[in-house]
């Protein structure tokens, strides 16, 4: 069956790693109508909105979108788009599975873990103020709701994916109040499941464990911050960005997309590797229930590094983005 997906190329790099994926689904006969919508700093310029109506709409009609990553100005500028558009649509549960892939030089190749990202407060509630010139607020939201909803789909998504433990990342012994209240709702979701084992580990203690000896860990659920930081460290111990995909997901839909971000310093060279958002688009066919095509892409990649042959800068090699794609598409099935 045909299914409507809403296509944001986004900035940077995303648009080139965006064709060769459309590329790819294609050549696998993934059967998807693309509408394809600008957001962003491009939306800005042209339509006076970084996200503008009819993009909105389209999600919320597909229910599904496939996205490149857009370029958050620092320090300065508009609002973060990636956090706007998962708060317009109530994305709140992101989900990234860390895995390598064969023959990736990496320090932990064996690696399957998933982190659970609440996404919709904590410090990226954007409530920032001067109080006087010189002291600035930042302010931290953490709610029941929120913290119990990340915290039962967690354990919800442990249980329908067959992994044996959900564990908390938080600094309740420092912010007692805020990641207290994360915690408790953590363990009151916990008493649902008590065939998954649930523990929690302070922070820092866990990023130090992570290097070491990541695979203690299965599933691990976070506020938002925390979630940003570990997903980029955990990058890094299979191999780096260019490899760890990504989902938004909420009761009205479901968006796609790379943990990296548009890595302005190689946009525009077609240099970029396509793997991360690949495999949030490999993410996405399973989630709209087209398993054949999605194992059919998997395997075409996962041939692709067995071989070795074709491999993007990141990886070591100095194929090109739309070679990488070709790669891929004559290794389908
Ligand atoms: P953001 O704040 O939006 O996450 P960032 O500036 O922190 O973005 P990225 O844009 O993710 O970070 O880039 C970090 C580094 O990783 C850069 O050196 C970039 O070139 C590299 N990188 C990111 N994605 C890829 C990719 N798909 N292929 C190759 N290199 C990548």
């Amino acid at each position: 069956m045909r299914q409507k997906v809403t296509l944001i190329p986004g900035d940077g790099i995303g648009p080139e790693i965006i064709a060769a994926t459309v590329r790819v689904l294609e050549a696998a006969g993934a059967e998807i109508d693309w509408e394809t919508h600008i957001i962003g700093a491009q939306a800005l310029e042209k339509q006076g909105t970084t996200i503008p109506d009819e993009a909105l709409e389209s999600i919320k009609r597909n229910r599904i979108a496939l996205k490149g990553p857009l370029t958050t100005p620092v320090g300065k500028g508009f609002t973060s788009v990636n956090v706007a558009l998962r708060k317009a649509l109530d994305l709140y549960a992101n989900v990234r599975p860390v895995r390598a892939l064969p023959n990736v030089p990496c320090r932990y190749p064996e690696l399957d873990l998933v982190i659970i990202r609440e996404n919709t407060e904590d410090l990226y509630s954007g409530l920032e103020h001067v109080v006087v010139p010189g002291v600035v607020e930042s302010l931290k939201i953490i709610t029941e709701k929120a913290s119990l909803r990340i915290s039962k789909y967690a354990f919800e998504y442990a249980r329908k994916n067959k992994r044996r433990k959900v564990t908390a990342f938080h600094k309740a012994n420092i912010m007692k109040l805020s990641d207290g209240l994360f915690l408790e709702c953590f363990y009151r979701a916990a008493s649902e499941y008590p065939e998954i084992q649930a523990e929690d580990k302070i922070i820092d203690n866990a990023c130090m464990q992570l290097v070491m000896k990541p695979e203690q860990f299965d599933v691990i659920v976070m506020e938002n911050l925390y979630g940003d930081i570990v997903s980029d460290l955990c990058a890094g111990l299979i191999g780096g960005l260019g490899l760890a995909p990504g989902a938004n997901i909420g009761e009205q839909g479901a968006v796609f997309e790379a943990v990296h971000g548009s890595a302005p310093d190689i946009a525009g060279q077609g240099i970029a590797n396509p793997t991360a958002i690949l495999l949030s688009a490999i993410m996405m066919l399973r989630h709209i229930e087209k398993h054949d095509i999605a194992n059919n892409i998997e395997n075409a990649l996962i041939e692709v590094y067995k071989e070795g042959k074709v491999r993007t800068k990141d990886m070591g090699g100095n194929s090109k983005t739309a070679e990488f794609a070709n790669a891929v598409i004559e290794k389908l099935s």
